[in-house]
């Protein structure tokens, strides 16, 4: 799911750090999203209360891990962080909960991923702050309740169609987060550059912004390595010039796509010319799962105008088959 944070290496990850934000005040976009939230801490925080659990979903690479960092340095509190795949057994998630402060947060990544005996057991913490733990095993194994210090959950999805109802319904605060404009990514460009000390110029900084998919962390990933690009090809600094020359060498596509964005259309086009095509048979003809289609790639090929949801399925449009330099039925030359 997150091809581009398996990509980095360490220095990568260390620099990733230096680039997060650690306030709301750093954090771009999300406008909605972030006034909530900034209400709700504020809400909290007076009234000496931990924060209501919070569910974050949406794509790779938004903020949803820079956001829950953000909450717990608002909020003055620790943060905990694990993943769905992690937590492997009741006993591995007892040990966390116990260790929390009052008004820490607890930070689940992919939370959809968490087994059904695991997630049945964060019910309870969740909802009382109540947990059952084992003593002993075998015949003198009892159970005794243990209270937590009240806490908060962070859950991030990438596929919030896979939660079930009663873990969603125990999430006081959800949100989604969009997709960034380039108009966005341009700004956090330009700040990263500012850190990174690495001189740009806004037309250079909009090049990388508008080739980033919509997601800040291919927009770091892409400036650092046209940063590269400067470094050895140009005198350090980074202009349209380097920064076109750097993302062709990449091979970065000219609105930002990647592979399996570019798949999804070029399949549509050339197998079910055009579409409308329903998304089961998509998801069969790419070999990729009909929910991360859905919740993962469409929603970026929509925003951008390559793909339309119909009534009887998905079509592509003009600007798809004009991008990947494909002729509609009805133009060719008859
Ligand atoms: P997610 O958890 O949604 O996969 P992350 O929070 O790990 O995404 O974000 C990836 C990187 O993108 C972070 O290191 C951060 O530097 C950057 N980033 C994300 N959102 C923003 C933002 N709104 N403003 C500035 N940088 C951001």
């Amino acid at each position: 799911i997150d091809p581009d944070s398996e990509r980095l290496t360490p220095t990568d990850r260390d620099i990733e750090r230096v680039l997060r934000p650690q306030v709301f005040e750093d954090f771009t976009g999300q406008f909605k999203l972030l006034e909530n939230l900034r209400i709700f801490v504020q809400a909290a925080k007076q009234r000496g209360e931990s924060l209501d659990h919070v569910l974050l979903h949406g794509p790779p690479g938004l903020g949803k891990t820079t956001l829950s960092h953000i909450i717990a340095n608002e909020m003055g509190v620790n943060i905990k962080i694990t993943s769905g795949p992690v937590l492997d057994k009741p006993g591995d998630l007892a040990g966390l909960l116990t260790n929390l402060e009052e008004g820490d947060i607890l930070f689940i990544d992919e939370i959809h991923r968490l087994s059904p005996v695991v997630e049945e057991y964060l019910y309870s913490a969740m909802e009382d702050f109540k947990i059952d733990i084992m003593l002993e095993s075998g015949p003198n194994a009892r159970s005794v309740q243990i209270t937590l210090n009240p806490f908060t959950l962070i859950g991030a999805t990438t596929r919030s169609g896979l939660l079930t109802a009663p873990l969603r319904a125990r999430f006081g605060i959800n949100s989604r987060l969009e997709y960034y404009d380039a108009k966005l990514l341009t700004t956090i460009v330009l700040r990263s550059s500012s850190i990174l000390k690495t001189p740009i110029t806004e037309t250079g900084a909009y090049e990388i912004a508008r080739r980033s998919r919509g997601t800040p962390r291919i927009a770091n990933a892409l400036l650092r390595r046209t940063r590269d690009f400067a470094q050895i090809k140009g005198n350090g600094s980074i202009d349209t010039d380097i920064a076109k020359y750097a993302l062709n060498a990449l091979n970065v596509d000219s609105y930002g796509l990647d592979e399996m964005d570019n798949k999804i259309l070029v399949t549509i086009i050339d197998k079910f010319k055009g579409g409308p095509v329903g998304l089961k048979t998509i998801a069969t003809a790419v070999g990729e799962d009909e929910g991360t289609i859905e919740e993962v790639y469409e929603p970026f090929l929509i925003q951008e105008g390559f793909l339309m949801r119909t009534a009887r399925g998905r079509e592509v449009t003009d600007l798809a088959y004009r991008h990947l330099g494909r002729l509609k039925a009805t133009d060719h030359p008859t």
